[in-house]
């Protein structure tokens, strides 16, 4: 059974996220060529404190470190390690912080310098299908609609949608009920009703869906070695439509770039301001 949040629950989760959205912010700021996924985790770890929040991922399920962090053909949970990021690298940051007993999980995929075209292309995909996504969570909408939409945009590029991981409800824990996957049948699956806060993460790869996991126990790969991207946000029904509570805004500041969904998150400006 999903656990319905309050309108005061969600503010709590907003500032749990927000805590993710602005450690996020930090990462993106050391991101080039050279620095090791381990320093990253470190900047993580001491903001996410400096906040008065805890990590969220550091010893979940025994899971060493503040970030997952997972390089190219690495998928998700990656195990932060001291090896120099390299041009042409793209990274999934994944990051969970807990305030006030409510979890923030969220995710971005960042470029490592200068990367070749069809990487640029899996990246921009792959947020796409995440805002998609987003627009189907809404009361009376389904969870095969928010599955559908994912999928649809993914596979549309010839991209392969991840079968084994997927999106969550979040709140005190942080995976609760509904399980979220990013494919999925329109007008299938659970209702979704006011109060509900999912993680929705699509995976998505260059090229077949097919994963596996590492003999260290955590890191998930692509089986035919080429990259994957992952994006993820914390998004809570709020008036019968979806609100996001996370926000890429920090990471797009410190990139220098434009957010090419700021509308989309909008509302930021009157939180954030
Ligand atoms: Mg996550
Ligand atoms: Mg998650």
């Amino acid at each position: 059974m999903a656990v319905l949040k309050t309108r005061e629950q969600i503010e709590l989760m907003r500032e749990s996220a927000l805590v993710v959205s602005r450690t996020l912010g930090e990462v993106a700021k050391l991101i080039r060529p050279g620095v090791t996924p381990l320093e990253l985790d470190k900047v993580a770890e001491e903001y996410i404190r400096s906040q008065g929040a805890v990590p969220g991922f550091l010893g979940y399920g025994g899971f060493p470190n503040t970030l997952c962090i997972s390089v190219n053909e690495q998928v998700v949970h990656g195990i932060p390690s001291d090896k120099p990021l390299e041009e042409g690298d793209i990274i999934s940051v994944d990051c969970g912080a807990i305030l006030n007993g409510y979890y923030g999980d969220h995710a971005f995929t960042f470029a490592i310098g200068e990367i070749s075209e069809e990487l640029k292309q899996l990246l921009k995909v792959t947020e796409e299908s995440l805002y998609l996504g987003i627009e189907q969570i809404r009361s009376g909408n389904r969870i095969g609609d928010v599955g559908y939409a994912v999928q649809h945009h993914a596979e549309k590029h010839g991209y392969g949608v991840v079968r084994e991981l997927i999106g969550h409800g979040l709140g005190k824990n942080l995976h609760e009920d509904p399980e979220l996957p990013n494919y999925g049948k329109r007008g299938h699956g659970k209702k979704m009703k006011e109060g509900l806060v999912l993680a929705i993460e699509p995976m998505i790869n260059l090229g077949t869906a097919d994963v596996a996991q590492l003999d260290d126990g955590w890191t998930i790969v692509t089986l035919d070695g080429k990259p994957s991207a992952h994006f993820e946000h914390d998004v809570a029904i709020v008036g019968g439509k979806s609100e996001i509570l996370s926000t890429f805004k920090y990471v797009y500041e410190a990139l220098g770039i434009e957010d090419p969904f700021a509308e989309r998150q909008a509302f930021y400006s009157i939180i954030n301001s």
